[in-house]
């Protein structure tokens, strides 16, 4: 008789797997699971766009996986991989932009989670060859830093990866061109923040453009500010936190 698998079944199957994995790793897959919910909510990655991942000790990172949407995503459907990007463990493949995470990771030690998502003002940004430096906003300087735009390639080459690398150890929000945004850092939450933050500053910065221009900050204010930045990174390198 043929063997029907039910979304009983499914959801059996998901928790005996889950139940497999140590508590600290479950806690991260959950948490890719959850973040990944709010980037496809906000409108961040439409369809299967957008690739999300988490070191889980020095040697071990988990992503993930290729074509799926990030709104349907289970914590037993993430991949594990080496730093290298070799498949570990999982049912599905790696998502195949793995290669600018594992440039990030490789060249910044101190970051423990990537978000990359297509973000619609960011992105048109973006598109436009336009960077999001403009010293305008607060907010940005205190918390991703100004936003600087690489040099396009294509997606899911090792061109991505060299593309962004001059940009790697200064930043942490970084445009793609014709492509979309990449933000990194000391855990999960924070990558989605400066993700949700870099948008919203999009979204101002277009908006003042339409409004006549916007009044740069003074100097002795941006220095201030990133001195400001500096103790919010220390802070955050403690634990998601708010400010
Ligand atoms: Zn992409």
């Amino acid at each position: 008789m043929t063997q029907y698998l039910t979304h009983q079944t499914i959801h059996v199957d998901r928790a005996d797997l889950e139940s497999s994995f140590p508590s600290s790793e479950l806690d991260l897959r959950r948490q890719l699971v959850r973040f990944g919910r709010w980037v496809h909510r906000l409108g961040y990655t439409p369809g299967t766009a957008g690739n999300l991942s988490v070191r889980l000790d020095d040697h071990l990172i988990l992503a993930t996986p290729t074509g799926c949407s990030k709104g349907l995503l289970h914590a037993v459907d993430m991949v594990l991989i080496d730093n290298d990007g070799n498949k570990l463990s999982g049912t599905r493949n790696v998502t195949s932009e793995i290669g600018m995470h594992l440039a990030v990771y490789r060249m910044r030690p101190d970051v423990q989670a990537i978000v990359h998502t297509h973000p619609p003002i960011a992105t048109a940004f973006a598109a436009c060859g336009k960077a999001l430096d403009q010293p305008i906003c607060s907010e940005i300087l205190m918390t991703t830093g100004l936003v600087p735009l690489a040099p396009y390639a294509t997606t899911g080459t090792e061109e991505v990866s060299a593309s962004l690398e001059p940009f790697i150890p200064d930043h942490d929000a970084i445009l793609l061109a014709n492509h979309g945004l990449l933000t990194y850092g000391s855990s999960l939450p924070d990558a989605f923040m400066k993700t949700e933050t870099v948008e919203h500053f999009a979204q101002v910065c277009l908006s003042a453009h339409q409004l006549g221009g916007a009044s740069p900050l003074r100097d002795i204010d941006i220095a201030k500010l990133q001195q400001a930045r500096a103790r919010y990174k220390l802070n955050a390198s403690r634990g998601p936190s708010c400010r």
